[in-house]
């Protein structure tokens, strides 16, 4: 998919295929917050918790990162017991929606149809659950609320924008999709995925 339709930013949970059964199950991203001094990166080096990463700004500029998977931890940031003078849990706690301006897109999934919860690296769209092909192209939405408010506003006949929770996201729509050929087949595809 190209243009604006890789809309940024992205709600902290997305809707995907489990890599392991195929079910519909939870992606959560990761957190990572900046180790502002030297001497903490050890710590989070050694941590159980925490990875470790070294990443680049787009300057060039190297800082260090703590990154936690609420998601392996009951989507919480409880588990963190202890830390280096300067830094609390809720700085691993998540914002709604995540600016992917690291390339970051890790975190973990967690499938309640097989039970799986890992790490795992994000391919958007392709881990997409709500994902439907139409004519080549790739239609998705990010979650099970999105998907149904992109189904009823495909089938929508006035398609007054701000009726819909997920207006901004809708507004991203390729218009190949908004066709009035196109609506019978991605309402029935997406119903479809919705009543899995
Ligand atoms: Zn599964």
């Amino acid at each position: 998919m190209t243009g604006t339709y890789d809309w940024n930013p992205m709600p902290h949970f997305v809707d995907v295929r489990c890599p392991s059964c195929s079910a519909r199950a939870t992606f959560e991203f990761a957190e990572v917050v900046k180790i502002r001094l030297k001497n903490d990166v050890p710590f989070f080096q050694k941590s159980k918790l925490f990875d470790y990463q070294l990443f680049q700004d787009s300057c060039g500029h190297r800082w260090h990162g703590a990154i936690f998977y609420a998601g392996l931890h009951a989507g919480s940031v409880a588990a963190i017991r202890s830390l280096p003078e300067g830094y609390t849990p809720e700085n691993w706690a998540h914002s709604r929606y995540l600016y992917r301006s690291h390339g970051l897109d890790i975190g973990s999934v967690n499938c309640s149809s097989c039970g799986l919860i890992q790490k795992h690296d994000l391919d958007w769209p392709s881990d997409a659950f709500f994902s439907i092909q139409y004519k080549g192209q790739e239609l998705w939405a990010f979650n099970q609320e999105s998907a149904k408010d992109l189904r009823d506003f495909i089938a929508d006949i006035a398609r007054d924008i701000d009726d819909y929770k997920w207006r901004h996201f809708l507004l991203h729509i390729p218009s190949i999709f908004k066709k009035r050929g196109a609506r019978e087949h991605v309402v029935k595809h997406l119903n479809r995925l919705l009543d899995y």
